[in-house]
């Protein structure tokens, strides 16, 4: 049975980049979550509806949206949304960042898009970071990991990581926006964000990403952080 590895956190936690240097360490699949979440985000968006004010809409839109995985060259998939490849950065723009964690909140969205995730251990060995991959998508994991990092320290990452921000936002504005993002994510009664209880916590605060994706690569080879 190939190795489902779960990777949660909070937002500009490192989850990606350090999920995506686990998978090709381990010759498996990267899945970034937020990319379904976003990219239904982006569909409703292009149908005119607000998600902010109305959700009861967003529900009744998921059947007319076509959303999901396909193999690509090498181990990459590629995330098709209405029949057309969609990149992960396309989906990072400040429009899709301020509406996503209420699309997130909504319970149908969350279970349909359950089976869409759980769908990808199909492709074999699979790397998968989200809010809820251990609690929820994946609770028979074989390893869990929780990445978590200062606000301040998150807020300095994603202002450096760009494409989320628009040009000349202020640390203080990035670190409002993710604590807010936090609270929603937090707070909300469906899949809210937290460690699963045998999950291993990794502190990444002034660990630079390939050493922490070390540190992940190192367990699951000694068949540690396991579920
Ligand atoms: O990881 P990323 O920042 O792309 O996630 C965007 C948003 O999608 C999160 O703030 C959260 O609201 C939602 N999300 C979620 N569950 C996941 C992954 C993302 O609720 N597994």
């Amino acid at each position: 049975m190939p190795d489902r590895i779960a990777i949660d956190g909070p937002a500009a936690s490192g989850k990606s980049t350090v999920a995506r240097m686990v998978a090709a360490r381990l010759g498996g699949f990267f899945v970034s979550t937020g990319d379904l979440y976003r990219a239904v985000s982006r569909a409703v968006l292009d149908r005119g509806v607000d998600p902010r004010r109305e959700a009861e809409r967003v529900a009744d839109l998921l059947p007319d949206i076509d959303l999901g995985y396909r193999r690509g060259s090498g181990s990459v998939l590629d995330l098709f949304l209405d029949g057309r490849p969609v990149s992960s950065e396309a989906l990072r723009g400040p429009e899709v960042s301020e509406v996503v964690s209420f699309v997130a909140a909504i319970p149908a969205v969350r279970e349909w898009l359950r089976d869409r995730q759980r769908a990808c251990c199909r492709f074999g060995t699979i790397v998968m970071e989200g809010r809820d991959i251990g609690t929820v998508i994946l609770p028979d994991a074989t390893h869990k990991f929780y990445l978590t990092a200062s606000p301040e320290e998150r807020a300095r990452r994603r202002l450096a990581q760009g494409g989320e921000t628009a040009p000349g936002t202020s640390l203080a504005e990035v670190a409002a926006r993710i604590a807010e993002r936090d609270r929603i994510d937090s707070s909300r009664a469906v899949a809210p964000l937290r460690p699963a209880p045998d999950a291993v916590i990794i502190d990444t605060d002034g660990v630079p990403a390939p050493e922490v994706a070390e540190r992940i690569v190192r367990r699951v080879q000694e068949g540690q952080g396991a579920a």
